[in-house]
C-alpha cells in the first residue's frame, strides 16, 4: 500500500509532470518572473472558470483577505462578523487592521457561519460579513446576501477551501462560491484544492470600481507606475506559480470529482455507525471536500488521533482552538464570547486523509482502523 498522507501532492504532480516541467522551464527561459503574459493568462482563465469579471492574483490567501478589507475602506473600530470556527487567517487580518472581528456561531451540520447568529450580531459599527466555506461546504450565501442587502453590509467570502463549489440559489441561479459576495478570496497554498508549488492567492470581484482599488492596493497603492494614491502593500503571484496553476486549473473539476468520490467511499464505510457523523452535504451546493471531517460522538477523539498515528494513518484536528479563544484577540477589550456549538465541534471533529490520489486499498485501511478503535472503546 502507498504510504498514507493527509495530502499527496507528489503523486498528483507526477501525473502532469511533463506539462508542468515544460511550463516552468518556459518561464525560466522567458525570464519574466513577475507579472507578464503567464500571470495575466492564468488570471483570465481563472476568471472564466470562476464566473468572476475581475481576478486579482496576489501572494497568498491571507493577503487576499487583507487587501479585500482595505479596498472596502474598512477602518479601525469597524466590525466584521465572522465565524470563530475557521482558520486564523480569516480573522487575523481584521485584527491587523484594528478592525474588530465579531465572532458568531456556525451551523452545527455545515460547519459554516449561521445567518441567524450573523443578524443578531449586527451593530451600527458592523461593515462586513466574512463567511468561510469551511472544508469545502458552502455557507448559506442566499441568507447571508439577503441580510447584507437589508443592513447595507459588504460580504467578503473566504473561499480558500471552497474553490470550484457550485452554489444554487432558490430561483435556480448557479454561482461559484467566491463570486457571490462583493469580494471573494482564495489561496493556492499547496494543499488547497487548487494548489501551487509554493504560495499564491487571488481576489475575485464583479465590481469594476472595487477591482481598481484591489489592484492598486496589491501593488503599493499605485494608480500608475511611481504614483502612489493610497497606502497599499506588495502582494504578487509569480509567473512560475501562475504557469503551474494554469495547468492545474484545467484539472480542477476532475480533482473535485476525485475528492467527492473519496468522500463517498468514506461515507459508505462509516454508514450506520452511531458514533460517527459523516460530513453533511446540503443539496444546494456541491461540496468540494477540501477536508473530510467527521464529528465523533461518545468517543475519545484525541485517543483516536493517536491510535491512527500509531498505525501510520495521519489525521488532523482542524482546528483545536477556535478563534475566539486565541490569545491574539486579547488586544480587543471585550473579546468575550459564548459559542457553545463552536466549542462542541472543536472537541469532536477529526479530519481524515483527503486528496485526489487516494485509492480504495488506502481508504479501506483508514476506515477499518477508525471503526476498530471506536468499537474497542464501546
Ligand atoms: C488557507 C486558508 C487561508 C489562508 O491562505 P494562505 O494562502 O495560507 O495565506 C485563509 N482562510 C482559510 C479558510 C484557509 O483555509
Amino acid at each position: 500500500m502507498k504510504q498514507l498522507q493527509m495530502v499527496d501532492t507528489k503523486s498528483q504532480y507526477l501525473k502532469i509532470k511533463t506539462e508542468v516541467d515544460a511550463a516552468v522551464i518556459a518561464v525560466m527561459e522567458s525570464s519574466r518572473f513577475i507579472g507578464g503574459d503567464v500571470v495575466n493568462g492564468f488570471a483570465n482563465n481563472l476568471g472564466t472558470y470562476h464566473q468572476s469579471k475581475h481576478v486579482i492574483p496576489c501572494a497568498n490567501g491571507t493577503d487576499a483577505l487583507q487587501i479585500a478589507m482595505m479596498a472596502l475602506g474598512l477602518q479601525p473600530g469597524d466590525e466584521v462578523i465572522t465565524p470563530s470556527f475557521t482558520y486564523i487567517a480569516t480573522v487575523e487580518v481584521a485584527a491587523l487592521l484594528r478592525i474588530k472581528p465579531v465572532f458568531v456561531e456556525v451551523d452545527q451540520k455545515t460547519f459554516c457561519i449561521d445567518p441567524i447568529a450573523v443578524e443578531k450580531a449586527i451593530t451600527p459599527k458592523t461593515k462586513a460579513i466574512v463567511p468561510v466555506h469551511l472544508y469545502g461546504h458552502a455557507a448559506d450565501m442566499e441568507a447571508i446576501m439577503k441580510i447584507a442587502a437589508k443592513h447595507n453590509l459588504f460580504v467578503i467570502e473566504d473561499n480558500a477551501q471552497g474553490i470550484g463549489n457550485d452554489y444554487t440559489f432558490s430561483d435556480g441561479t448557479v454561482k461559484k462560491t467566491g463570486s457571490i459576495g462583493h469580494i471573494g478570496c482564495t489561496s493556492f497554498y499547496p494543499s488547497k484544492n487548487l494548489g501551487a508549488f509554493g504560495d499564491g492567492g487571488a481576489i475575485f470581484t464583479n465590481d469594476d470600481a472595487l477591482a481598481v482599488q484591489l489592484k492598486m492596493i496589491a501593488s503599493h497603492g499605485q494608480s500608475r507606475q511611481y504614483y502612489h494614491d493610497v497606502v497599499g502593500c506588495n502582494s504578487r503571484l509569480d509567473a512560475m506559480q501562475a504557469a503551474i496553476l494554469d495547468i492545474k486549473l484545467k484539472h480542477l473539476d476532475e480533482y473535485i470529482a476525485a475528492r467527492r468520490k473519496a468522500a463517498d467511499f468514506y461515507d459508505k464505510a462509516f454508514a450506520n455507525n452511531p458514533k460517527i457523523e459523516v460530513p453533511f452535504r446540503a443539496t444546494n451546493n456541491n461540496h468540494v471536500f477540501h477536508q473530510y471531517t467527521l464529528i465523533l460522538h461518545d468517543t475519545d477523539r484525541d485517543a483516536l488521533n493517536k491510535y491512527l498515528a500509531e498505525h501510520d494513518i495521519p489525521s488532523m484536528i482542524y482546528y483545536p482552538v477556535p478563534a475566539h479563544k486565541q490569545k491574539m484577540f486579547d488586544i480587543f477589550e471585550d473579546n468575550h464570547y459564548e459559542l457553545p456549538i463552536t466549542d462542541w465541534l472543536t472537541k469532536r471533529v477529526i479530519s481524515l486523509p483527503m486528496h485526489t490520489e487516494l485509492d480504495e486499498e488506502q481508504q479501506t485501511f483508514i476506515a477499518q482502523h477508525v471503526i476498530e478503535f471506536i468499537n474497542k472503546q464501546a
